[in-house]
């Protein structure tokens, strides 16, 4: 048995996977807010789980977390965790000296990464043949993707793999906190929508679409531009690494079927006008996490098994930018969009 946590802005979800990777406990608790509240939550969400399962904290094979901001999976250490309330913290060692056995911690992204391949490919203990290799891709407050490669996370040398929230696509876009231009998450994300399309709407995607579908002339612009730059995200990845599928995840995923046609059609409009593009398959590779799987916990369960933490050491993470989030993230109540997100759906 292993157990996952999945720290987010207001909402912590913590699971007990099997040795198939089946869920067979879940929890959910409210997330507290500074590096003390912080620790508090994952260790009442490991007691919980563990009083669910009847298991000690120190009988489960793994224990993960994954958490927005800038990791360093070497020392678990976090940094930036601006929604979080710290901007740095010994986390990985504070938790370990408390639960006296390891921790793991992975970035929330990359753990959901890992999570999402899970659903594709469930870890039967005997990798034989190919193994599809997958981007996750989120679209939250951020756009980042986490990239699983033959089974383990690829993190690159510095941990910026998988970063193309801060690929430039108009070098005459506004200003990005990362400090470039016209990046890929100014236009194609939670905080790319909330900037462009002013709302009382504590989410700003529903706003949006309503109008749109009411033929709002900017409101159809803008959504134009975010489908469009969902679809530029999935042809990078694609280019890039050549992954066979991409698991679109995080809030803006909630907007469901709806999201996946639209970024279907955009793929094989430009399908249609290159043999080159036509050639690779692009809208046959895209997929959506199913709405409410909790990928992040899930896969920071599976961080410490064996095929997930075969990258482990290649380095700390870089700045997350998606999460880290600036002062303009978050600005109406300080939740995540997802979880903004989740809860619209229900
Ligand atoms: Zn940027």
């Amino acid at each position: 048995m292993r157990l996952g946590l999945d720290i987010g802005g207001t909402k912590t979800d913590a699971v007990a996977v099997d040795a198939r990777g089946v869920i067979v406990e879940r929890v959910r608790l409210a997330t507290g807010f500074g590096a003390d509240a912080v620790i508090a939550t994952a260790l009442d969400g490991v007691a919980r789980i563990a009083e669910a399962t009847g298991l000690s904290p120190l009988e489960f094979e793994s224990i993960g977390v994954g958490i927005p901001g800038q990791v360093d999976v070497a020392t678990g250490g976090v940094s930036h965790a601006v929604n979080l309330g710290f901007d740095e913290l010994d986390f990985g060692p504070r938790l370990t000296a408390l639960l006296g056995r390891e921790v793991k911690v992975e970035n929330d992204v990359k753990a959901a990464a890992l999570g999402a391949y899970h659903l594709m490919v469930p870890p039967t203990g005997a990798v034989g043949g190919l193994v599809p290799s997958m981007a996750y891709l989120n679209l939250g407050t951020g756009l980042a993707a986490g990239l699983v490669i033959d089974g383990a996370l690829w993190r690159g040398s510095r941990g910026a793999a998988g970063e193309i929230g801060h690929i430039p696509v108009d070098p005459n876009g506004v200003l990005c906190p990362c400090g470039q231009r016209g990046c890929l998450e100014t236009v194609a994300s939670g905080s790319a929508i909330a900037r462009q399309w002013g709302s009382d709407d504590p989410i700003p995607a529903r706003s949006l679409l309503a109008a749109a579908a009411s033929g709002d002339e900017t409101a159809i612009a803008i959504r134009s531009l975010l489908v469009d730059n969902v679809a530029a995200a999935v042809r990078v990845l694609v280019l890039t690494v050549d992954v066979e599928l991409v698991m679109i995840g995080g809030g803006l995923s909630n907007l469901g079927d709806w999201l996946l046609d639209e970024v279907r059609r955009v793929l094989t409009s430009w399908a249609e006008e290159s043999s080159f593009l036509a050639s690779l398959g692009l809208d046959g590779r895209v997929r959506l996490v199913p709405a409410g799987f909790p990928a992040a916990a899930v896969g920071a369960a599976l961080v410490g098994a064996p095929r997930a933490s075969a990258g482990a050491e290649a380095g700390a993470d870089a700045d997350d930018q998606h999460d880290a989030g600036g002062p303009d993230d978050n600005a109406l109540d300080g939740r995540r969009d997802d979880e903004r997100m989740a809860e619209w759906l229900k």
